[in-house]
């Protein structure tokens, strides 16, 4: 999807030149499609240095203190978005050239055309990645996410800019945690306002975005965007409003700290093939889902994500028309589920004519005291309880064969040159067998659903500590990414962590 069929070029080495001005500092992040470093300017006599405190933009590059106020001048710091999929570059140049600016749109200070490679820079004052931020979104952050989503969105309607896409990688976050659009992907610019269909098209944009970032359980909020998505919503100025309204409203703490998600796409990948959602099926009854998909460019990252929505979309249309919501009958539809995945990933592959498939593993809840844990192939389902790690499912393995077998042991299995050959896949044979696990919760109990690319890289014994650690879900999220990239990074990284009956 991102960059396909351009392979990521080698990251730059500390002390790159680009262009006339820059010169790269250090690589701050991967993503797909992208590149961050932070750069400096290249120190000359000619250039000003604007002030931080009072913003004045013409001090000699060797003064101490600025001119206008006194006040002692800071080394600039500028962030680098390098892309390397040529085919926008030309149209993001002559957006910036000559379009109107808007305050949550941030203006790139310099665009170079370093080898093809698009670089924009951009000056940075504390400001983060919301790549970085695992979901669901602070409430307060998340309101005025949407808010300036309105904004911006209403504002490329008016100016006739088309984007391809709107994901997490175009935006920053500033200091007070407000979202700022910058480095877009433009596919078109028009002359005046955007046509009514490619309006829509940006609103389900916007609607996918603050999906990705919402809690798995709040009725007023998952109804608001279901409507959306059913297309009640043709401008995001009426929806930032109704999302305000819902999340101004008092809300249960546990709504946003019981679950928290996030996918990374590693330090060694170019694509990131793994995907994870969730949904609310009934009330109690909540559906988490980790895949990790395989095939390579435009099918595994397709495999993953059409299995885990296949989950969701048919996991909510049977318990919708259902009326024994019990453990049998929910294992049931989780059963069902899995299969309708299996078949829909298989007759992708067969129409495709590829060998995409994926792993899966989900956990639904059922009530505060039961959940059944399901899996396919190696990404796994853990329990930490009373500050204990247990792996609930068995990886679908060849190395997990020969440990059954006592063969290797589970040590050994790590680092089998073999280690990434799976027994069993989404997608790939018409029927698939599912492990299922019913699980009594209890209160206290967190479990951790997450792809290879977290514990091929770190132990379980390391996982269990960062979790007993952190008693911030989206904390400890982070901190299991950062362990996973401290190990290597060799793989897409993907992780969900539920708490349960607090
Ligand atoms: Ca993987």
């Amino acid at each position: 999807m991102f960059g396909k069929g351009h392979p990521r070029p080698n990251p730059f080495q500390p002390g790159t030149r680009i262009g006339d001005a820059w010169v790269v500092d250090q690589l701050v992040r991967l993503a797909e499609g992208r590149m961050f470093y932070l750069t400096s300017r290249v120190d000359s006599p000619e250039t000003d240095r604007t002030c931080d405190a009072c913003g004045h933009p013409h001090n000699p590059a060797k003064a101490k203190t600025c001119v206008q106020c006194g006040e002692p001048l800071k080394k600039e710091r500028f962030l680098m978005s390098v892309r390397w999929a040529p085919e926008f570059n030309s149209l993001y140049q002559e957006y910036f050239r000559t379009r109107k600016q808007h305050p949550a749109i941030l203006s790139p200070t310099d665009i170079i055309i370093h080898d093809s490679l698009l670089c924009s820079v951009v000056p940075i004052r504390g400001e983060s990645l919301l790549l970085d931020e695992c979901a669901p979104l602070p409430a307060s952050d998340l309101m005025r996410f949407a808010q300036r989503l309105a904004g911006v969105t209403a504002f490329l309607n008016f100016n006739g800019v088309e984007l391809a896409r709107l994901s997490a990688a175009n935006f920053l976050l500033d200091r007070d945690r407000n979202a700022i659009l910058y480095d877009l992907d433009i596919c078109a610019l028009h002359p005046n306002l955007l046509a009514a269909e490619q309006q829509k098209a940006g609103v389900h944009q916007s609607i996918d975005l603050l999906r990705r970032f919402s809690p798995v359980d709040y009725q007023p909020l998952t109804e608001l965007l279901n409507r959306a998505e059913d297309g009640y919503y043709t401008d995001t100025a009426t929806l930032g409003a109704d999302i305000q309204s819902i999340l101004e409203a008092p809300i249960p703490g546990q709504v946003f700290q019981s679950a928290a998600a996030i996918t990374d796409v590693g330090l060694v990948r170019d694509l990131n093939e793994d995907y994870w959602t969730w949904t609310n099926l009934h009330q109690g009854i909540n559906l988490f889902v980790v895949a990790d998909g395989m095939g390579g460019h435009e099918s595994g990252e397709v495999a993953s994500a059409l299995a885990a929505t296949t989950i969701c979309r048919v996991a909510r249309d049977r318990v919708r028309n259902c009326t024994d919501l019990s453990a049998d009958s929910l294992e049931n539809i989780l059963d069902e589920a899995f299969q309708a995945a299996n078949n829909t990933v298989k007759e992708q592959a067969e129409s495709c004519g590829n060998d995409m498939g994926t792993t899966l593993v989900s956990m639904m809840t059922i009530g505060e005291d039961r959940a059944l844990l399901a899996n396919v192939g190696d990404s796994r389902a853990y329990l930490l309880r009373n500050g204990v790690l247990y792996r609930v499912t068995r990886d679908h393995s060849l190395v997990q064969r020969l440990v059954d077998q006592n063969r290797i042991t589970e040590q050994e299995a790590r680092t089998h040159p073999h280690s990434n050959i799976l027994l069993r896949t989404v997608g790939t044979e018409r029927n698939v067998q599912i492990d299922i696990y019913l699980v009594e919760i209890e209160p206290g109990d967190r479990v951790l659903l997450c792809s290879d690319g977290l514990w091929g890289e770190v132990e379980d014994e390391d996982i269990a500590s960062i979790l007993n650690h952190y008693s911030d879900l989206r904390t400890a999220s982070r901190e299991l990414v950062r362990a996973a990239h401290n190990s290597g990074g060799r793989d897409n990284i993907t992780i969900i962590i539920t708490e349960h009956g607090r």
